[in-house]
C-alpha cells in the first residue's frame, strides 16, 4: 500500500514529537513513523533537565585528553571502546579539531540561543491545557567535593557570566539554603537559577498525543527500511507497514539518524554516546534531592521526578550500538549519590536504563535542509541537550518547511558541515 503525505517524520523521540506538533500547527499534513513506541529511545531515561545554563559544547579544550586517560578506568564517566572504525576515527578527528577555545565559544553562542528560545516555548507549552509534563523551574545546583572541581566549576561559571547568564557561587551556608540535607564534605557549589526540569517521557508522549489530536498521523511499530530517490529527491520511503510518498522528509531518528542518512545518500558524522540512568521510588517524602543536582567530581546528575521518584544518571560511552551496562560504573554513580545526600543506603530502584545520545563532533545539532537530497530536512544530533532543544527544533523545522525566516541562524547547525 502506498500513502501520500505532505510531511513524513522519522522518529518518535522528543525531537520527532515536537516537530510533529509545530508542523501540524503550521497547517501541514504530518505523518510520524516510529519503529517502536513513542519515546522508546534516548528521550525516555535521560536526566530530565531543561538545561538553560549548559551552553559549553561537549567538544571543549582538554576533553579528549581527559577521555583518553579515563579510557583505562572502567569506573570513569567517559569511555571510548577501542576499535577500528572509519566513521569513529573521522568523528574523533573532527571532535579534536572542535576542541579549541574559539570554536567552543562560537558553539556556546548558538547553544545559548537555542536554550533561551526553548525555555520560552516550554513555558508556553506547559501553560497549555492538556499538556502535562511536570515542568518545574527550580534551577540547578552544581556540587563540588574537591578543590579541583571547585576551581573547574568556578571557571565555567565565569565563562557563563561572560555570556550573560545569571550564575551564583555558593559556600556551605548558601548551599544549605537551597538543599538543606547535604552530606558533610560538600563545601561549595554553583547555582544556575534559570534551569528547569520535567518528566521527559510525559513530555514526549504529550507532544505526540497533542499533534495527533490536532490532525497528525502517528504510526508506531513502523520502521523505515529503505528510500527510493528520483532526481536528487526522495520519492518513496519503504517501511515495515507499507510505502509512503512524502513531499518533505524530516530525519529525527536520534542516534540512528546516521544509519538512515547513509542509506539515503546524505551521510552525517554522528556517534551514539551511551549514558545510563536509574530511577528510584522514594521510600519517604524527603528522600532524594529537592531540585536538580550535578555532582561535578563524578559527573552524576540527580533529578527529582514528580513527587514520588528521583533519577540519577551519568556516563558517556563511545562504544557503538551496545546497550550493555557496566556494573562498575553504576556502583560509582551510586557512591556519588551517597557522597552528597543522606539516606541513600537503601534504594527502591527500577532496572538500570541505557540510551544513546546522538552526538555530533562539535556538540551542535544538525538542523537544516540537506545539500545532497533536496526534500530531506535534518533534525538530529542534539547530543546532551535533546530534551532542552526539543521545542525550538520543532519550531525551526516548521520555519524551514514553510519558508519563513528561521528564529535562530541555522548556518552553525548546517547538516553538511563535516
Ligand atoms: C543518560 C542521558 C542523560 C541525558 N540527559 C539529558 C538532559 O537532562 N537534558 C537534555 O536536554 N538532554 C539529555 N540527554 C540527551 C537527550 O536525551 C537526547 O538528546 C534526546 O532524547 C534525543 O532525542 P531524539 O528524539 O533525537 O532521539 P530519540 O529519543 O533516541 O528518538 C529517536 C527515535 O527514532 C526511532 N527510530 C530509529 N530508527 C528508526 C527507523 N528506522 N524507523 C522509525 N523510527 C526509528 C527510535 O526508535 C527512537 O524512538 C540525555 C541523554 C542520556 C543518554
Amino acid at each position: 500500500m502506498t500513502t501520500k503525505t505532505d510531511i513524513l517524520i522519522i522518529g518518535g523521540g522528543v525531537i520527532g514529537a515536537s516537530t510533529a506538533l509545530f508542523l501540524t500547527r503550521a497547517g501541514r499534513q504530518v505523518t510520524l513513523v516510529e519503529k517502536a513506541d513513542i519515546c522508546a529511545g534516548a528521550s525516555h531515561g535521560n536526566a530530565c533537565w531543561v538545561a538553560a545554563g549548559y551552553a559549553l559544547p561537549t567538544a571543549a579544550p582538554g576533553v579528549l585528553g581527559q577521555g583518553l586517560k579515563w579510557m583505562f578506568d572502567s569506573g570513569s564517566p567517559f569511555y571510548i571502546k577501542p576499535r577500528i572504525n572509519l566513521d569513529l576515527t573521522r568523528w574523533l578527528w573532527h571532535f579534536q579539531a572542535s576542541c579549541t577555545d574559539a570554536k567552543m565559544m562560537k558553539g556556546a553562542e548558538t547553544l545559548l540561543r537555542l536554550n533561551g528560545q526553548s525555555i520560552q516555548l516550554f513555558r508556553e507549552l506547559a501553560a497549555e491545557a492538556g499538556l502535562e509534563f511536570g515542568y518545574v523551574e527550580a534551577g540547578l545546583l552544581h556540587l563540588h567535593l574537591s578543590e579541583k572541581y571547585r576551581k573547574a566549576g568556578e571557571k565555567e561559571a565565569e565563562i557563563m557570566r561572560g555570556l550573560g547568564m545569571n550564575v551564583i557561587s555558593l559556600d556551605r551556608d548558601g548551599l544549605e539554603e537551597l538543599e538543606p540535607k547535604l552530606q558533610e564534605g560538600v563545601e561549595s557549589g554553583v547555582f544556575y537559577p534559570e534551569h528547569a526540569h520535567l518528566n521527559p517521557t510525559h513530555l514526549t508522549k504529550a507532544l505526540a498525543a497533542q499533534a495527533e489530536k490536532e490532525g497528525a498521523t502517528i504510526l508506531t511499530h513502523t520502521a523505515v527500511t529503505g528510500f527510493q530517490k528520483d532526481g536528487g529527491r526522495i520519492s518513496q520511503i519503504d517501511t515495515t507497514k507499507g510505502t509512503f510518498e512524502p513531499q518533505e522528509v524530516i530525519l529525527a531518528a536520534g542516534a540512528w539518524s546516521s544509519i538512515l542518512a547513509k542509506q539515503v545518500g546524505a551521510p552525517i558524522l554522528m556517534e551514539p554516546a551511551k549514558g545510563y540512568s536509574v530511577t528510584v521510588k522514594k521510600r519517604s517524602a524527603d528522600q532524594g534531592p529537592t531540585r536538580p543536582l550535578a555532582v561535578d567530581d563524578s559527573k552524576v546528575a540527580i533529578t527529582p521526578l514528580g513527587k514520588d521518584h528521583f533519577r540519577y544518571s551519568s556516563t558517556l560511552e563511545l562504544a557503538g550500538f551496545d546497550p550493555s551496562i557496566n556494573p562498575t560504573r553504576l556502583a560509582v554513580n551510586k557512591k556519588a549519590l551517597q557522597a552528597v545526600l543522606p539516606d541513600m543506603e537503601v534504594l527502591d530502584e527500577e532496572a538500570p536504563w541505557s540510551g544513546y545520545r546522538p552526538l555530533t563532533p562539535d556538540g551542535l545539532p544538525y538542523i537544516g535542509r540537506s545539500e545532497r537530497v533536496s526534500n530531506l530536512i535534518f533534525a538530529t544530533g542534539h547530543g546532551m541537550l535533546g530534551v532542552t532543544h526539543g521545542p525550538i527544533t520543532g519550531k525551526l523545522v516548521s520555519e524551514i518547511v514553510t519558508g519563513q525566516e528561521p528564529s535562530i541562524k541555522l548556518e552553525p547547525m548546517r547538516p553538511d558541515r563535516f
